[in-house]
């Protein structure tokens, strides 16, 4: 793991500095500065949570291990690192592995318990935890402290404190939910659904994760003392699900390999409306008409504005299309390409002259005409869903294409 990073994040995997997060309850609290029986619960509750996560904190050595293996795998996960929902579910799947390997398989008795419906008496736990498998949830409600969440699979609801990371009722995380002196709490390293992520989904997204470690529903169970190879991927497999929908979905995959993606260029008519839209948009200022567009905290693409054009490099070539969208949607200067002519009136239509059509200003090309917009990646993508409509109308595009060199 990255050691600059590693300073500006906490022990839990947030990315915010320590200090900030699990830091501020590194000492036991003290009743008479906590208002309220339900914030007294918490801040104890983080204050043991944060005992726990000091005491694996210094098996770096294990973690480094674990992190290989996690570099292993397809998807190149570094670039995730920056992502504090993911940062901290790696952390805590980190922990359920060390805890899976070396604590007698404590865990799984939790997990059998939840998951399985077993009356299985829990052992003594680890370090006085019983670490709980991650789990898709349903919120069934939340406030800002209780909630009530049905684990899938389960008609059982829980009633849970939490520290403000649940979505909206109606929503799903993958979650885990520990238990702590007669209370349940969710471990604030919680992977958040969108609303997009419906029923239907989520139930054939267990029953995946329910194959892929080998579960059966019902009865068919598990064997505590033999099953913990299962379990130790569990984790992965709903941090996956979780990348699938909220990265991969809207981004795309990126590659594993580094290697140059091919840039962008976009004519635009005002550089100084461009950079203060860039802005407002949510680009990252990187340095005087430097710009990088990221999706949460994935750069997708790098922007300079030169003369009148914006220069883009992607960071890589899957996220071309949402970078592109991304553009689209933020930056209106670029619609205002040759004095804003967005008029096509001249009377010359594809079908009565397609050669001068070709030079032209469309409004379906934002004011550009054909042959302009050829010259530039976006235009070509407007130009490309122009051609088709008229192909769908019947009309002959091939010579076209072929003079535009699409
Ligand atoms: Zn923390």
């Amino acid at each position: 793991m990255d050691a600059v990073r590693l300073k500006s994040s906490c022990i839990c995997g947030n990315t915010r500095p320590y200090l900030e997060c699990c830091g501020r309850y590194a000492q036991a609290p003290i009743p008479s500065e906590v208002t309220g029986e339900v914030e007294r619960k918490w801040a104890d509750f983080r204050h043991v949570l944060h005992e726990l996560y000091m005491y694996l904190f210094p098996l770096r050595n294990l973690y480094q291990a674990y992190w290989e293996k996690l570099s292993e795998e397809e998807y190149p996960h570094h670039l995730l690192m920056a992502d504090a929902e993911y940062g901290r579910a790696v952390v805590a799947n980190f922990f359920w592995d060390y805890s899976v390997q070396f604590s007698d398989a404590r865990p799984i008795l939790r997990a059998a318990r939840d998951i399985e419906g077993k009356d299985i008496r829990m052992a003594n736990d680890f370090r006085q935890w019983s670490l709980a498998p991650m789990w898709l949830v349903y919120v069934v409600e939340a406030d800002e402290r209780h909630a009530h969440l049905r684990p899938l699979g389960s008609e059982k609801v829980h009633r849970v404190l939490h520290g403000g990371e649940l979505p909206e009722p109606g929503a799903y995380v993958a979650a885990r939910l520990l238990i702590y002196r007669g209370e349940e709490y969710v471990l604030p390293a919680v992977l958040r659904f969108s609303e997009a992520f419906s029923q239907t989904r989520a139930e054939e997204a267990l029953r995946q994760v329910r194959n892929a470690l080998g579960l059966k529903s019902g009865a068919g169970g598990l064997r505590p003392d033999v099953q913990c190879d299962e379990w130790r991927r569990h984790g992965s497999l709903f941090l996956n699900l979780w990348r699938e929908h909220v990265y991969d979905a809207v981004v795309g995959i990126p590659g594993r390999t580094v290697h140059m993606a091919p840039g962008f260029n976009l004519p635009v008519a005002d550089t100084a409306e461009a950079s203060r839209q860039l802005a407002t948009g949510g680009a990252i200022a990187l340095g005087r008409h430097k710009y990088e567009v990221r999706y949460r905290t994935l750069p997708v693409a790098r922007l300079e504005i030169r003369e009148d054009m914006i220069h883009g490099t992607l960071m890589d070539d899957a996220f071309r299309p949402y970078a592109l969208h991304w553009i689209a949607d933020h930056l209106r200067a670029i619609h205002a390409v040759d004095g804003g002519a967005v008029e096509d009136s001249t009377g010359v239509t594809f079908d009565s002259d397609p050669e001068s059509w070709l030079n032209t200003p469309q409004a379906q090309l934002n004011g550009e005409t054909p042959v302009q917009a050829s010259r530039h990646d976006f235009g070509r993508r407007r130009l490309l869903n122009l051609l088709n409509e008229e192909s769908g109308q019947g009309r002959d595009v091939t010579g076209l294409r072929e003079k535009l060199g699409l």
